[in-house]
């Protein structure tokens, strides 16, 4: 039995697509033989990946100036990577500390440059999306770099910021594809494949082609966006059955009525939970309300008890990961683009019964 799950990630991935995903697990079209036993320089995998990378500029609407790159080393190497390749000129950066893993991010790109922080939630437990101004930004900046969704803190941008001709890399591991996004506004997009894209071991990057090329000489060629991009993602052996994968859910995410039909989805979803935990007299949203995130719904009872018994009895009803990030406790329920609305009100119907019994 599949059980409903809120994982914050790796999470949940379409039945329909594990199931096509079995399907040809054994024998991949006439190629006689998996997906993971093929070459990466095969004609069938050479297909793959390029379908893959085809489907998604449709239904991300990538406009041609743009690379896009299927890399390994999780969201987290891109922390280092954005650095080290786009520092180039003023080898400043701005940040926006909006949550824990842009905290790591910009720790991680001061090992290069000199980093300003333009703003931080930090001090308030990171509740909310910091607001800034155009005017905060450095215009002598090789970038600006924001996290889009904060995935332990439920908090998302709803307006990106204006950084002039400072390009602007967003981290969206935990909101990819979830709602249509204009990839223009972007230097660099990117995210770690295993929440909304498919399973962990592959990392996304979008990146705007005036901003591949600029990497020192001493930068290791695994790290080199120009190396990747002239190699189309193949320098070295790529996670083969992982962008196989998300060419699967490119696909699906397709068959569904592509990204607006999702997003109009999610919205529905988060406003289920949300409504709920707004008129709650047990649950509380812990996000500041206009920063909402639609992937990541955190929420308390307020007493620590309760909470652990509410984990445990949800888990028990078949509705499993819903305890908090280690860092922050309470509850969290990650509604990516694989968990359907029923899923959803089924949980709410649990809450609901939950707080009547408590
Ligand atoms: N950024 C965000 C927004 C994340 O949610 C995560 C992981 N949960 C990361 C970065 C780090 O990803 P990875 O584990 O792929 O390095």
């Amino acid at each position: 039995m599949r059980v409903f799950n809120f994982s914050a990630g790796p999470g949940a991935l379409p039945l329909e697509v594990l199931e096509k995903a079995q399907k040809e697990l054994v024998c991949y079209g006439d190629s006689g033989m998996s997906v993971m036993e093929m070459s990466h320089r095969s004609k069938p995998y050479d297909a793959i990946i390029k379908g893959a990378e085809a489907k998604l500029r449709e239904i991300m609407n990538i406009p041609d100036n743009y690379k896009v790159l299927f890399l390994q080393g999780g969201a987290s190497l891109q922390f280092a990577m954005i650095p080290l390749n786009l520092m180039r000129n003023s080898y400043k950066a701005d940040y926006i500390e909006s949550g824990m893993f842009a905290s790591k991010a910009l720790k991680e790109a001061q090992k290069f440059g000199k980093v300003n922080v333009v703003a931080s939630s930090k001090a308030d437990k990171y509740a909310y999306i910091p607001k800034v101004t155009k005017d905060q930004f450095d215009s002598e900046a090789d970038y600006a770099y924001i996290c889009a969704n904060n995935t332990i803190y439920g908090t998302k941008y709803h307006e990106y910021p204006d950084t002039g001709n400072v390009p602007l890399v967003a981290d969206m591991s935990s909101c990819i594809l979830s709602e249509q996004v204009d990839v223009s506004r972007f230097g660099i997009i990117y995210a770690g494949a295993q929440k909304n894209l498919g399973p962990a071991g592959v990392t996304l990057v979008i990146i705007r082609e005036d901003l591949v090329g600029h990497a020192k000489e001493t930068v290791p060629s695994m790290l080199n966006y120009q190396l990747m991009v002239e190699n189309e993602s193949m320098y070295n052996t790529p996670p083969t059955y992982g962008i196989y994968m998300l060419k699967l859910m490119f696909e699906w995410i397709e068959a569904q009525g592509g990204v607006a039909a999702l997003e109009k989805r999610n919205k529905e979803k988060a406003a289920v939970l949300y409504n709920y935990l707004d008129e709650s007299k047990m649950f509380k949203g812990t996000a500041n309300k206009e920063d909402r995130s639609l992937m990541n719904v955190t929420f308390v009872t307020g007493n620590e008890e309760l909470d652990a018994k509410f984990v445990k009895e949800a888990t028990a009803a078949g509705f499993v990961n819903l305890k908090g990030h280690r860092s922050v406790g309470g509850m969290r329920a990650s509604i990516y683009n694989a968990m359907t609305l029923e899923g959803v009100q089924k949980l709410v119907e649990f809450m609901k019964k939950f707080e009547s019994e408590n």
